[in-house]
């Protein structure tokens, strides 16, 4: 049968985008659909307009740090609407290169809702289209509990575009997206109270990290609550928000942010129409070369359910393009050692295992702490500590883990991953020279365990 297209994608997010350039790329006939916006998730409603206002909360601190180096600096004041233009300006500028990039890797573009008719045809705006192989990566949505007053909370994807920041805000969650919009709302000056449902916040993070983030939160004026979940939201007349908590305390605010987790995006997507399974927490289930149970339709990225990073995305874009389009260059994604950062105020930065993960997994090990002030600190009032640990096989003496918490932790952990990637022991480490005076040369020269 002759098909209009090798490969359709649907979704021009991380994954997809990356899939379907470089199928084009490799020689293949290759359309994708997109229904919101290009670069999907991260570029417009993620990681990058995220970062952007970390940036702009970090200010905050800058400012009152500032005068411990002689600047005087008059009393700073923000607007809200100023970042949110900037920022929305330079998303503008990344959906023109991902337009560009599109175009000219000669993929066809269509914009408008995608909808599987059968295992090799999509519909999209009233059109019908054939491919041989057929590409979910209609990455995730914030999932809102169902709640009594669910309508009047806001979730990740509104914060970006909120009117005017909240004098007042609560934060539900205590993931990635919780910690770091605490961090945000906190920086930018407003009163922010985070809530999460269990003991600590985080979890999954080595216990150090989680404990060391709190304190520092905490020091910074964020209120933190653990064990405290909402019941209710009710909305007065006047416009505030009053949530119930479910031991009866209630909190006056003017915001109610809802981070607690995201489900896969296969809103009328036509699953039914094929043999696609999904898998028991809903997301689509694939193997190991992302094949569905439909052999024509391929998954990857946030509907798949497997880590929820765009680095792992593009990875499993390339990879499906490579298999089908250029198999000489095709190789399996590598899960193992995926470092990642929590873009909190201060940052997080994680490769490897946890002390808790480790210890699961029968390793013996030596566990390796450094907490202190950062040298930039020193001529300021700011008590805020850093934090860096290595986790060492007592057998082996391979690296496990390397976890931090302070300025950069995600810049200086990416380069820890190659050497563990590399498969670095901790004598690699102790013979490596640092670089002075900087707080990544710690990493290499720590040098005496902690005693249990
Ligand atoms: P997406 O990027 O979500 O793309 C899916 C695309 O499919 C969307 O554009 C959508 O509009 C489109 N689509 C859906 N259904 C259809 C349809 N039927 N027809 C046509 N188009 C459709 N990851 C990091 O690595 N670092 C970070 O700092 C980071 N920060 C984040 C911050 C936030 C607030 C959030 C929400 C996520 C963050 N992530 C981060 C996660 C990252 O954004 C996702 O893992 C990544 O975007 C997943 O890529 P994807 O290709 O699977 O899906
Ligand atoms: P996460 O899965 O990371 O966290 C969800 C949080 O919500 C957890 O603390 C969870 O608690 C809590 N929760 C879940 N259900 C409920 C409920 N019904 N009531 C109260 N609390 C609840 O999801 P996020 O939404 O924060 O982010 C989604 C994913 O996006 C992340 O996992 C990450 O992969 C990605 N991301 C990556 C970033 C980065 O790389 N810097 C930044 C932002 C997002 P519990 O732990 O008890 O289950």
């Amino acid at each position: 049968m002759a098909f209009d297209f090798d490969l359709y994608v649907i979704g021009a997010g991380s994954g997809g985008v990356r899939a379907s350039r470089f199928a084009a790329g490799f020689g293949a006939r290759v359309a994708v659909a997109e229904s919101r916006y290009l670069g999907g998730t991260c570029v417009n409603v993620g990681c990058v307009p995220k970062k952007l206002l970390v940036y702009g909360a970090h200010y905050h601190e800058e400012f009152e740090q500032a005068s411990g180096f002689g600047w005087t600096v008059g009393t700073p004041t923000f607007d809200w609407p100023t970042l949110i233009a900037n920022k929305n300006r330079e998303i503008e500028r990344l959906n023109g290169i991902y337009r560009n990039l599109l175009v000219h890797s000669g993929v066809t573009l269509h914009e408008g809702h995608a909808r599987l008719l059968d295992a090799h045809t999509v519909e999209i705006n009233g059109e019908r289209h054939t491919a041989e192989h057929i590409l979910i990566a209609t990455g995730g949505w914030p999932q809102i509990p169902d709640i009594p007053g669910k309508e009047h909370a806001i979730t990740s994807n509104e914060a970006f575009y909120l009117p005017e920041l909240p004098r007042r805000i609560i934060v539900v969650g205590g993931g990635y997206i919780a910690v770091e919009f605490a961090s945000i709302f906190n920086g930018l000056g407003a009163q922010t109270t985070q809530l999460y449902r269990g003991e600590l916040f985080l979890r999954g993070f080595d216990g150090s990290v989680r404990e060391h983030l709190r304190d520092e939160l905490v020091k910074k004026g964020l209120d933190l609550r653990f064990n405290a979940d909402i019941a209710r939201i009710d909305k007065r007349e006047d416009g505030a928000l009053l949530a119930t908590l479910k031991n009866g305390d209630v909190i006056e605010t003017d915001c109610v942010f809802y981070a607690t987790g995201r489900r896969p995006m296969l809103d009328n997507l036509g699953l039914e129409n094929t043999g696609v399974q999904l898998n028991d927490d809903g997301f689509v289930q694939v193997d190991e070369e992302y094949r569905s149970t439909e052999p024509s339709i391929l998954a990857i990225g946030d509907v798949i359910g497997g880590p929820a990073l765009t680095p792992v995305a593009l990875a499993e874009g390339m990879a499906v393009s490579r298999r089908l389009f250029k198999p000489e260059q095709y190789r399996k994604v590598d899960y193992d050692l995926i470092p990642t950062a929590v873009f909190s105020l201060p940052n997080i930065g994680t490769v490897g295992m946890t002390t808790e993960a480790a210890l699961a997994a029968g390793h013996r090990i030596k566990r390796y702490e450094s907490r202190f002030r950062p040298m930039k600190l020193t001529l300021t009032e700011a008590q805020e500590k850093t934090l860096m640990k290595l986790i060492v096989d007592a057998d082996t003496d391979r690296v496990l883990g390397c976890h931090m918490v302070g300025p950069d932790a995600g810049e200086i952990v990416q380069g820890l991953a190659v050497a563990l990637k590399a498969g670095a022991t901790k004598q690699v480490f102790d013979d490596t020279i640092g670089i002075h005076p900087t707080a990544a040369e710690e990493f290499v020269t720590m040098r005496t365990p902690l005693q249990d």
